[in-house]
This record gives C-alpha cells, sequence and structure tokens, in this order.
C-alpha cells in the first residue's frame, strides 16, 4: 500500500513549531503582523484570504484586510502598498492573485518591499532563491520540501521531474529540489515527450492545472507523487471517468456542484506510487502554513524557517 503524504498533519507541525516563536515575539513587544490585499470579488480568493486569515488568529498573528474596489487602479493600489511598506507594525504584505484585469500585477507584485514579501515573490527573493541563499520562499514549494523531509523522502542523488514552469509553483520548486540534490527535469506545454518525462521521475511534481491529466503511463512505479493541481470537475461524465463511477463522488456532485481533482489521477496515483499527496488534505495544508512561517520569519528579521 503506497504511504499517503498527510498534509494537514505536517500543517499542524509546522504550526505548532511556530507557536512560541509568535508568543516571544508578542512577549517582546507586539505580534508579527501580516497584511492582505484583496482587490475585487474573486470567489476563490475570497475564500483563500479567510483561510488565511483564520490561520493567523489561530496562532495569535495580527491579520488585516484591505480591499480596494474592483475597480482599483495600479496607482491606487501602489499608494497602498507603499503605505503599508511604511508601516512598523506589518512585517508581511501578501497581494492576492489574481489581481483584477486593469491592474499591472507585476508593478504591484515589485512594489512589495522585500523585506516584507510574504509571498517569496519579488525579484530580489526570486535571486536570493537561485542563489540558495536566506530568504522568503514561494509558499507551495516550500511547503512540498516541508513534506518530503519530514516524511524523510530522500531526494539527493534522485531524478525529480516537475511538470509545470509557472513563477509561483514549478520554476521555485525545481530550484529547490535542485538544491537539494536531486537531478531535475522540468517540463510543459512544449514538452515533446511528456509521459516519457514523466515515467523517469523518482519524485514526480504536478502542476499544471489540468484535471487528473497525469495517468498510469505517466507513473514509474514506485515513484513518490505529489500532486499540486487543484481543479472543480463539473461534469458528471468526467466524475464517473476519474473515479470510475464512485458513488461517493457523484453524490459529492450532487450535493455542491463541483468535484476537486489534482493534476494527478487519484486511482492510478494510489495504485502505483509508492507515496503521494491526495487532493484534497496533501499540498493545499501546506502553503498557508508556510505563508504563517514565512511572516514569523519577516517579524524576527531574517531567521529563517
Ligand atoms: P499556471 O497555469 O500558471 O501554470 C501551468 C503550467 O503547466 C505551465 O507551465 C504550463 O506550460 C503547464 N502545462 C499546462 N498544460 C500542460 C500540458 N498539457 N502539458 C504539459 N504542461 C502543461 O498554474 P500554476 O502553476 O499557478 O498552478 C498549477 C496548479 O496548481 C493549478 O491547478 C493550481 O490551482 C494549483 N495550485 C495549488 C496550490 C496549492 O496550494 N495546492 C497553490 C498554487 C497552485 P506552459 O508554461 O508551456 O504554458
Amino acid at each position: 500500500m503506497p504511504n499517503v503524504l498527510d498534509g494537514q498533519r505536517i500543517r499542524d507541525q509546522i504550526l505548532d513549531e511556530l507557536r512560541p516563536r509568535v508568543q516571544a515575539l508578542r512577549d517582546a513587544g507586539r505580534p508579527p503582523g501580516l497584511a492582505v490585499v484583496l482587490a475585487g470579488h474573486d470567489a476563490g480568493s475570497e475564500i483563500y484570504v479567510r483561510n488565511k486569515q483564520k490561520a493567523c488568529a489561530d496562532l495569535g498573528i495580527y491579520s488585516e484586510k484591505l480591499t480596494p474596489p474592483a475597480t482599483v487602479t495600479t496607482g491606487e493600489l501602489l499608494t497602498v502598498i507603499e503605505g503599508l511598506n511604511r508601516r512598523s507594525d506589518i512585517d508581511g504584505i501578501l497581494v492576492q492573485m489574481p489581481l483584477p484585469k486593469q491592474v499591472d500585477s507585476r508593478l504591484v507584485l515589485e512594489a512589495v518591499s522585500a523585506e516584507k514579501d510574504a509571498d517569496g515573490f519579488h525579484p530580489t527573493n526570486v535571486g536570493h532563491l537561485v542563489a540558495n541563499r536566506p530568504a522568503p520562499r514561494a509558499c507551495t514549494p516550500a511547503g512540498i520540501m516541508e513534506l518530503l523531509r519530514r516524511y524523510e523522502i530522500p531526494i539527493s542523488g534522485r531524478h525529480a521531474v516537475v511538470v509545470g514552469r509557472s513563477d509561483i509553483v514549478g520554476k521555485p520548486m525545481a530550484l529547490l529540489l535542485m538544491h537539494a540534490n536531486a537531478t531535475v527535469t522540468v517540463c510543459h506545454s512544449k514538452t515533446a515527450d511528456l509521459p516519457g518525462e514523466c515515467r523517469r521521475a523518482d519524485i514526480l511534481v504536478a502542476a499544471m492545472g489540468r484535471p487528473a491529466f497525469v495517468t498510469r503511463d505517466f507513473i514509474q512505479p514506485g515513484a513518490v507523487v505529489i500532486d499540486v493541481g487543484m481543479n472543480r470537475v463539473t461534469r458528471r461524465e468526467d466524475v464517473e471517468r476519474i473515479w470510475r463511477g464512485d458513488p461517493a463522488k457523484l453524490a459529492t456532485l450532487e450535493k455542491k456542484g463541483s468535484v476537486l481533482v489534482g493534476d494527478v489521477d487519484p486511482l492510478d496515483m494510489a495504485e502505483l506510487s509508492s507515496a503521494y499527496t491526495p487532493v484534497p488534505g496533501g499540498v493545499g495544508p501546506l502553503t498557508i502554513a508556510m505563508l504563517m512561517s514565512n511572516t514569523v520569519a519577516l517579524a524576527e528579521r531574517g531567521k529563517w524557517a
């Protein structure tokens, strides 16, 4: 039976280790502070932000939500960010993506001070990642590295294949695995033989945003499979195909109107891998834990977890 890599358990461990550090900061004068900028009314973003604020409240981190309207301009957002950069009670700033379409997201992300960059997206911090120097790291790949480390999954000398090359998941993931001495292959939509590349993976990370795309012919038996994808499937025939007619999943579809699935076929992954992250309950919980970790480390001024 493959080992299920339990993201919720690792998240709880990470948060429990942060509690005394938050307390020490509170005892020294004030709690760590995280500002979240949520522009407009994207339903998914509102849920993510609520969960992030809940995690802050649970840990005793001060959090503040700023909600500029959907009509906000780039200039107005830059003013908001500059105000947050100057505030001494705010250690971390997070700009929830996606921003309204009239806004220049790159300019806004780059306006966040590198010293308050809770998401690790600022070019200075990306540079530190490339050079393997301490700095806030992108939360999802950092969480995956914590999961692998805490489950004692060997990385050094193994072949890791990352499917996806986005700035927030694929690229930082590949760099972190390389720094941990894996031999890394990065695949994307122009990769010539995706199943063949994936089959060479001892550690396969799927971060493409394509529901259950990675099937049995992509998975080397015994591989460790990390499924980053978070996709909502709404068509009955897709739910039937992906879960082979599982009545429980069809009932979820009836009740909620959609079923969450990763980028990897869940049944093939459970059958063939030696260890895997389920969706939900795998990678998702770790992302928020690492955001908390980045915020606390920023408040400690450069002590990276
Ligand atoms: P992006 O859309 O930014 O990037 C997707 C990447 O996958 C691109 O590099 C793209 O290639 C590649 N890709 C897409 N289709 C194919 C294909 N058919 N074959 C090969 N490569 C392909 O997505 P993100 O990186 O932001 O997110 C990826 C997934 O992870 C999504 O499902 C997202 O919801 C999820 N996610 C989950 C998080 C969590 O906490 N669990 C956090 C962040 C994301 P190309 O560059 O050539 O276009």
